[in-house]
């Protein structure tokens, strides 16, 4: 890239030394603007500055070079530094957003720096301070950090995902991760073992990790992640808990609970960071809720990406489970099913809960229906409340807040009427209970607010006639201004017989009376009254003493209404957020009904079944099938045909062959996903589930290279596999797909059979193991519990049809030339394949080898051509001429000469 302008500001050559001051710049020959920009910019030099100027936002030196070639805008200049041109760019104040979403998904931190008095402000300032006014010059402070994991604004976030910022932090041998939401006020903890660490960031998917500046950077857990070190000092536990207590305004952090010292630390230091981007203008957050390391069914990054959780292999949300489960009707529903889904539970009373609401939601039909019907008005209370505790928040946030009580109240109504609801979903509607001051602040916000407010408090012109006397009269004076100078300019007509006389504004004379020029000087002679303004060629303007006093009671009731409606504004933000804890407690719980009546939704339109859940290492599934390629052959009209599944007592660990393409990773990763269904508390795609609860979840399923961290695809293989060999454990549920594919025959059957037995011998976990290596069914007389089951093809006219059936026992041969067919490989490519299986089938393995070199050249002919064939050959051979042939020529040639031989 061309750099123009390239210039480093002096600020960042001078991070590490003394903090430079104003005067300091001023002093190295900068203007007074520069000055004051290149000191706010040495205190936020990991930020690109966006620099209040009037309508703009002006970026200066490296920062405008960075901005302009993100946002694909002009980089201009704007004076000199050291004798150079000084880079600058802008954007404007009033449509920023766009740019700063930008900037922010290109990885960037946005300091946004405003002027924080008026022009007239700064003068008198400068006159207090004993300096000309001309040399003025407004103060600019820095007042938000903008970064990925600290958004609040709806623009800039998917209403249907959550946006985490984690701060992780180690204390001895301790780690711990907090992670939090800003624009919800969701805050957690947990501790984490080293070898948890990549599953656990990977089921949170924070958007910013915090870090001390000591930590390897190169931890693939954390690697390609959107990272923000902070100096290690920070991380220090007893500062860190300072820091937390004064945040929750506690005595001591005990009454939280049980917490080691690095969760503290994470949670402090995360809490710092907010403050310190946020301005001290942190929106709510409550307490950390602390998860323990085994409250969830564990799934590693691998696991979670081959099973589509929440995205495809391609990066895509259609197409994953999450898409294809979600019936959810709003943006908090839709991201509370995400939680659960990256998290499912191992609890079984939780499990059993959730299992227990969605089933009383299936039985009362009628109210799940009438309740998704409110809930699809419900707004985001959440995130309006989290804008408007950030102090960034408008009339529409609060008018969201007023509605989201209203549907609260109305479902809390709804859900205590209907006797089934009342007794079976009671620890919800205790969480929707009312409450006076909730009611109050619902009553005085329905009172105050217009019907739909502006987005914005500063215009004004969105509270209600009627709320405040005052307001009103004010407001009546300005909106009511027409009618009065309507009758004033009546009584004038009047008074001067000039029934041409009308009263007018604009911008320089304000209001006027005109009359033409005929009249006009009737008028100037007249009386004292009408006191001359201004004389046109065409008109002669006047005004009055009353109508000076009119226009100014016009512009102050204008003035005075604006104030009044802030102030007003004001109060209801403070009733607002001292009942933050309570319209969050309300918010939550309408996300959770959200979440579970789409998934009583789902189950009544999949016909999905509640699964019997237990401590048990049960695994007993039904006719159990794949939710997602389900919806995919329903589409082309096509029936999925579901498949039973049992993994206990004397066939734990399946052993599955067959053809290629007959369905044996869809199958295997049913069985996963039924599992994951069933501990989020779903019904599950299946006739019949009986599972005893997973700790832990693993699936190798297809190969992929990792080249950004330098891994073959074998050794992302292996190394995956490794993973699930040293931690799998009795409770566990294993999905293994063609292990050992990557490498030599025999290398890759010998890691394939060593894992087999370590898995039943070791592990001892539920497992399902699907191979191409037919070998290795030898290993049921071995091993007992392991049971070989295959998928059923059908032959028919030399075709094969697959069933996508699985039976018992092993299957003979895995079809893949048949599918290579399928795919369109070159027919000759066909042919030679099938004479090479025939030689190594019949042959042995060395011998055939053996005769496979002896049989060169490659794509021989395998049958004596006829007679005829062999004439026609004969001709064509004589009148080719090998001397005068390109190599791709005779590379043509001989495939003419085998297509003239094999399609006799
Ligand atoms: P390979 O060994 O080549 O990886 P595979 O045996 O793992 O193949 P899948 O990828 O699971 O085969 O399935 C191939 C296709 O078969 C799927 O895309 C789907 O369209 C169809 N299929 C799989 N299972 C079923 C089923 N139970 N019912 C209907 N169609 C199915």
């Amino acid at each position: 890239m061309v750099r123009p302008y390239y210039h480093r500001p002096m600020s960042q050559t001078a991070l590490k030394e003394e903090p430079k001051s104003p005067e300091d710049f001023l002093a190295a020959g900068h203007t007074p603007m520069m000055a004051q920009y290149l000191t706010l910019k040495e205190q936020h030099p990991d930020t690109l500055l966006f620099y209040r100027m009037g309508d703009f936002y002006e970026l200066f030196f490296d920062d405008a070079v960075i901005a302009a070639e993100t946002l694909d805008i002009t980089l201009t200049r704007r004076g000199k530094s050291d004798d150079t041109d000084i880079p600058m760019c802008g954007v404007p104040f009033h449509a920023y957003e766009p740019y700063l979403a930008k900037l922010i998904r290109a990885g960037h931190k946005v300091a946004i720096c405003e002027q924080t008095e008026t022009p007239d402000q700064a003068k008198a300032r400068a006159k207090r301070e004993g300096r000309p006014a001309s040399k003025s010059l407004v103060n600019r402070e820095v007042v938000r950090i903008v970064t990925s994991g600290t958004l609040t604004e709806d623009h800039l976030l998917d209403a249907r995902e959550n946006n985490y910022i984690a701060c992780l932090a180690q204390t001895g041998a301790e780690t711990a991760i907090a992670w939090l939401e800003l624009s919800t006020g969701a805050f957690y903890v947990q501790p984490v073992l080293p070898l948890n660490l990549s599953a656990v960031i990977e089921a949170i998917n924070p958007k910013e990790i915090v870090i001390a500046d000591t930590l390897e950077t190169n931890l693939p857990d954390i690697a390609g992640r959107a990272l923000t070190r902070q100096p290690a000092s920070l991380f220090h536990s007893a500062n860190a808990a300072k820091n937390l207590q004064n945040h929750l305004e506690i005595q001591t952090l005990e009454s939280l609970g049980e917490f080691t010292r690095a969760e503290i630390t994470a949670c402090g230091v995360l809490i710092d960071y907010i403050d310190r981007t946020q301005i001290g203008h942190i929106p709510y957050i409550g307490p950390p809720e602390r998860i323990t390391g085994n409250a969830t069914l564990q799934i590693d990054a691998a696991t979670r990406k081959s099973l589509e959780l929440t995205h495809t292999i391609g990066g895509e949300k259609s197409g994953s489970l999450l898409s294809t489960i979600d019936r959810t009707l709003t943006g908090p529903g839709a991201r509370a099913l995400q939680a659960c889904l990256t998290a499912p539970l191992t609890d079984l009373g939780k499990i059993n809960k959730r299992l227990d609401y969605v089933q009383t939601l299936i039985e009362t039909e009628r109210t799940r229906e009438v309740l998704r019907e409110q809930i699809r008005e419900m707004p985001d209370m959440q995130r309006a409340l989290g804008r408007l505790s950030a102090d960034r928040g408008g009339p529409r946030d609060m008018a969201m807040i007023r509605d989201g009580l209203h549907i609260t109240e109305n479902l809390r109504g709804m859900l205590q009427h209907d006797q089934q609801t009342r007794q079976n979903l009671g620890a919800l509607i205790t969480c929707l209970e009312s409450d006076p001051a909730i009611m109050d602040l619902q009553d005085t916000l329905t009172k105050a607010l217009k019907d739909t407010p502006p987005m914005l408090a500063r215009d004004g012109g969105f509270i209600k006639s009627g709320f405040h006397p005052k307001l009103d009269e004010f407001l009546t004076l300005r909106d009511d201004s027409k009618k009065i100078i309507a009758a004033l300019q009546n009584e004038y007509q009047k008074d001067t017989s000039i029934n041409t006389l009308k009263i007018k504004y604009n911008n320089v004379l304000g209001y006027f009376i005109e009359v033409p020029p005929k009249q006009g000087d009737t008028l100037l002679n007249r009386n004292e009254t009408y006191i001359h303004r201004q004389t046109l060629a065409n008109a002669v303007r006047f005004t009055t003493g009353k109508l000076a006093d009119l226009e100014r009671d016009i512009a102050i009731a204008s003035e005075k209404s604006l104030a009044l409606e802030l102030s007003i504004f004001e109060g209801l933000l403070e009733k607002i957020i001292t009942l933050s804890s309570e319209i969050s407690l309300r918010a939550y719980t309408i996300a959770n009904l959200d979440m579970i009546a789409g998934l009583a939704h789902l189950a009544i339109e999949q016909s999905y079944t509640r699964p019997q859940i237990d401590k048990t290492t049960a695994f007993n599934i039904r006719e159990g099938r794949h939710p997602v390629v389900e919806k995919a052959l329903a589409r082309d009209s096509k029936p999925f045909t579901p498949n039973d599944c049992r993994l206990q007592d004397n066939e734990r660990l399946w052993l599955l062959t067959g053809p290629n393409m007959a369905g044996k990773s869809t199958y295997l990763r049913q069985n996963a996903l039924i599992a994951i269904m069933a501990q989020i508390g779903s019904y599950v795609p299946a006739a019949n589930a009986h599972i005893g609860i997973v700790d832990k979840i693993f699936s190798r399923v297809g190969a992929s290279d990792d080249l950004a961290s330098g891994r073959s695809t074998f050794m992302v293989e292996m190394v995956e596999t490794a993973a699930i060999l040293n931690q799998a454990t009795e409770k566990s549920l294993v999905i293994l797909d063609e292990i050992g594919r990557g490498t030599a025959t025999f290398d890759g059957l010998s890691i394939a059979w060593a894992c087999v037995e370590h898995l039943h011998e070791v592990n001892r976990s539920r497992a399902l193991f699907a191979t191409h290596y037919h070998e290795l069914t030898a290993l049921t007389t071995q091993l007992d519990s392991l049971s070989c089951h295959s998928m059923e093809v059908k032959e028919w006219k030399g075709e094969i049809i697959f069933m996508h059936k699985v039976v018992s026992g092993a299957a003979d041969r895995s079809y893949g030339i048949h599918v290579g067919k399928l795919a369109g490989l070159p027919k000759p490519v066909i042919a030679r394949a099938q004479e090479v299986l025939q030689l190594l089938q019949t042959g042995g393995q060395s011998n055939a080898l053996q005769k496979l070199a002896d049989d060169l050249p490659l794509f021989n002919q395998s049958q004596p051509a006829p007679e005829q064939t062999r004439s026609e050959l004969d001709s064509f051979l004589q009148i080719l001429n090998p001397d005068d042939l390109s190599p791709r020529e005779a590379l043509e040639m001989i495939y003419k000469i085998k297509a003239l031989a094999t399609d006799n």
